[in-house]
């Protein structure tokens, strides 16, 4: 989608250094680290946020993608986090799973 810009990065139009990569996910460092590890997973296909999928390979797809990528860098404690809709933290109107790392996380969130 035109304007997304993690259609940007999943196209590589913008660059982004990604952690890990195949024919339907991206993923890559968030821009603002909330944690020591902090790194978004998003399909490579746009879709505005959790409630809009229709397709649940995508979310097969991304999880696939989160356990190769905690397996990969030795993470055996994380968080992840999907946040859909504005007041639930929403930025980015292109679906995208947080993993969080490296720190004690803090319950509930904020
Ligand atoms: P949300 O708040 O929508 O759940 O998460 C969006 C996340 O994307 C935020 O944590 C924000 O820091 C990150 N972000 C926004 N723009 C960019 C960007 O251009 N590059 C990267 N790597 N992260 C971004
Ligand atoms: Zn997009």
């Amino acid at each position: 989608m035109q304007d997304c810009i993690f259609c940007k990065i999943a196209n590589h139009t913008l660059p982004s250094n990604p952690v890990f990569e195949n024919d339907k996910v991206i993923a890559f460092y968030d821009l603002n680290p909330q944690a020591p590890v902090h790194i978004l997973v998003i399909p490579k296909i746009h879709c505005p946020s959790l409630i809009d999928v229709s397709d649940n390979n995508i979310m097969k797809d991304l999880f696939d993608a989160v356990q190769t990528i905690v397996k990969e860098q030795n993470i055996s404690d994380f968080r992840t986090v999907i946040n859909t809709g504005k007041s639930s933290g929403q930025t980015v109107f292109h679906l995208h799973i947080h993993i969080l790392a490296g720190r004690n996380l803090l319950w509930p969130p904020g």
